[in-house]
């Protein structure tokens, strides 16, 4: 194990996927000061929790060794089990019985069922390396497509509909194309909370002259920046963008040529979009008709528009819906492969886009390649020595549902945290703690390690070496600032560990070689060495030589499809799943808050962030809380049909008035208690940002 002596070194933020770049600074092996550095996604800025949010590495709640569960410690699903109790159901254990434990018990699932029997959940938080290793170890030592990650949960169906739209599932163009840009969309993302450091590229370009409209059903600080700020109502997104896509076509706002020489579906798009009028809409979205057409003419008519979205489009049973309206007022306007112009899905976790790449999902090889595809799967089969699940696998909360219904008995889970993050927490543990057999590889005794036969000590991001890959397409290196504590492992060695007592004969030399080898899978990392990361920082894909720097305006003269053409779908209105009614007439929406990192493993253990905002809140408009005769600060119940959490009541007059929202990073007061599994049928991404909730003093 190398201690790296330099005072300061250079990596890469471990949060967002903005993939700031930063300067560590180590004294007596620990991390005392974080910096910005010159990086092309922050030019030296950083946010709250990059600058702050780097304590949580040497918390002395870090698993340092393996763990095994005792024989007579059962698994139960509400048992809160924390960092000072754990040895009551755990004991501590060498890396041999833990790996030959974890190994033996996967083996023994996969002897039972086969594939079917085994699924893994990798790490968006991980690297490229170990998002590849990963889905590596999966399909190869098991023949089991069963592999995903948290992209399930954030944006798959903004890739699902990009992926059919345009042929390629990554931004079009980099945030940084706002200082280009006449005009820009920002819809259902937060960025001043969970981008920041992007936040600032769009306020400065609002600043200089650049339209901004901002659609949000929740109000937010970059609407004061705005010229036009449409607080929509929860779940009508599909009514309102087909309400501009109306304005668009009726009034000939759209760019016939453009059409003609790239996209199909214009005519039926047409069809569809006849009886969306901008008044019919009216009503349903809550955004007056001549404020509709106004930013319709507004987007479809400046010569540079562009468009950023997150969460709050791609989480619903219409995610896929509202990203196909996206794509199609790009297409239909030509807004897109100019600079200054396109879609960009914000990408959550700071290597959601990596991961994704290499292969971390269910239906796709490195680089999104079918694994349905018989040409590509013989490809792999060839590489890895072994015929490989020409199904495509199962999704995140599928997973869970087929673990309960006597599926899949085992599963390997690497730096995701579903005990938190899944939808519908009761059905979630429930489905955990049936598991055969649960091998976690972690930093912390998460939630989901609760539930866990064996666990395994990891490495924190500042302890290793990677590259990740941010919104932008930057592919960026990771580098190790501190050491591993106690006997934890690098992620990558601990998954070649585990792939060797499988009995898969892996050979690498170090995370070079690994990169390598997945580079020799993906067309995308074509003339990006890994000499030339080291060499240059930060390099987008596709690259065009080794010399040359990267794309960043893509799909300029035709689209990655057969053809060459992008396709238009519309759209239908799809209600929510779960509307309020008169048991629940609240409703929930669940998300994010600056100070902390989803589902809070890290950002709760640090110092100066956990200090900030220490406690679980929900947040609620404060004419409701007067109405309903609360009192700010009070302990309140939130409830839903599958759960009930209590927290503190914290007035906020961004929340529109019938809508409640809660965090999803208090292990205290679980907020995906309450949320929805109901999944949209094409990028299988659950529901969290509707469900119909009720509130009362606890
Ligand atoms: Fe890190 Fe994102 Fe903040 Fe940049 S904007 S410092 S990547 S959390």
């Amino acid at each position: 194990r190398t201690v790296y002596a330099q005072e300061t070194i250079d990596s890469v933020c471990p949060f967002c996927g903005v993939g700031c770049l930063t300067s560590v600074s180590v004294k007596d092996g620990k991390i005392v000061k974080v910096d910005g550095r010159n990086g092309p996604a922050n030019e030296n800025r950083l946010c709250v929790k990059g600058r702050f949010g780097f304590d949580y590495v040497s918390n002395p709640e870090r698993l340092t060794v393996p763990l095994i569960r005792r024989a007579d410690a059962p698994k139960d699903p509400n048992f809160a089990l924390t960092f000072e109790n754990r040895f009551e159901v755990f004991r501590e254990a060498s890396w041999d019985e833990a790996l030959e434990r974890a190994a033996g018990g996967l083996k023994a699932a996969h002897d039972r069922k086969g594939g079917a029997g085994i699924a893994g959940f990798g790490s968006a938080k991980g690297s490229n390396e170990e998002a590849y290793l990963f889905q590596k170890l999966i399909r190869q030592g098991f023949g089991t497509n069963n592999v995903d990650h948290c992209t399930r949960l954030c944006h798959a169906s903004s890739v699902a509909a990009l992926m059919e739209g345009i042929g390629s599932g990554a931004v079009t163009a980099p945030f940084t194309a706002a200082e280009d840009a006449d005009c820009m969309i920002v819809i259902g993302a937060r960025p001043e909370q969970n981008h920041p450091v992007a936040a600032t590229y769009i306020k400065q370009a609002a600043k200089k002259g650049t339209k901004l409209i901002v659609m949000d059903p929740r109000g937010q600080g970059l609407m004061r920046h705005a010229d036009y700020g449409l607080k929509f109502k929860p779940g009508t997104d599909v009514a309102m963008l087909n309400a501009i896509l109306n304005v668009i076509v009726t009034e000939r706002l759209y760019d016939e040529q453009y059409i003609a020489a790239h996209v199909d579906g214009f005519e039926a798009l047409k069809v569809k979009i006849a009886a969306f009028t901008p008044e019919a809409m009216e009503p349903v979205c809550g955004i007056d008709a001549e404020t509709l057409r106004q930013v319709a003419r507004l987007y479809a008519t400046s010569a540079k528009s562009i468009i950023f979205w997150g969460m709050g489009v791609s989480q619903h049973v219409h995610g896929t819906d509202n990203v196909r309206c996206l794509i199609a007022m790009a297409l239909t306007t030509g807004q897109i492969g100019r600079p200054g112009t396109g879609l960009h899905p914000l990408r959550g976790q700071n290597n959601v886009q990596g991961a994704s790449d290499a292969g971390l999902i269910p239906m796709v090889f490195p680089d999104y390649r079918s694994v349905e595809n018989p040409d590509i799967r013989a490809e792999f089969e060839d590489a890895w020595g072994r015929t490989l699940d020409p199904v495509r696998g199962l999704t995140v909360v599928e997973i869970m549902n087929d673990i309960l219904a006597d599926g899949i008995e085992a599963m390997y889970i690497m730096g995701e945290n579903p005990a938190m993050s899944d939808p519908d927490q009761t059905h979630a543990r429930k489905a955990l703690a049936t598991l055969k057999h649960l091998v976690v590889q972690d930093i912390f005794l998460t939630e989901t390690a609760w539930h866990a036969d064996v666990i395994l000590p990891a490495s924190a991001h500042a302890e290793k070496l990677g590259t990740y890959t941010n919104t932008n397409r930057q592919v960026q290196i990771g580098r190790p600032a501190v050491s591993l504590p106690g006997e934890a492992r690098e992620d990558w060695r601990i998954i070649v560990d585990l792939a060797a007592r499988l009995g898969l004969a892996w050979a690498y030399d170090g995370v070079p070689d690994v990169y390598e080898e997945m580079r020799g899978h993906m067309t995308s990392l074509d003339n990006i060495s890994w000499e030339r990361l080291e060499n240059e920082g930060s390099v987008t894909y596709p690259a065009e030589a080794f010399d040359k720097p990267g794309s960043e305006i893509l799909f300029g003269q035709s689209f990655p499809t057969a053809d060459g053409r992008a396709r238009i779908v519309p759209t239908d209105l799809v209600p929510p799943d779960e509307v309020p009614d008169a048991d629940f007439p609240m409703v929930l929406t669940t998300g994010r808050m600056l100070e902390h990192w989803h589902t809070g493993a890290m950002t709760r253990r640090a110092t100066v962030l956990d200090a900030i905002e220490p406690e679980p809140v929900v947040s609620m408009n404060p004419h409701d809380i007067k109405r309903q005769g609360f009192d700010i600060g009070q302990q309140v119940t939130v409830e839903t049909r599958r759960g009930t959490i209590t927290l503190t009541l914290r007035a906020d007059r961004d929340v529109s008035e019938g809508m409640l929202f809660v965090p999803f990073c208090f292990f205290e007061a679980p907020a995906n208690f309450l949320t929805n599994p109901q999944l949209d049928p094409f990028g299988k991404i659950p529901e969290f940002k509707f469900c119909a909730a009720r509130i009362r003093s606890a």
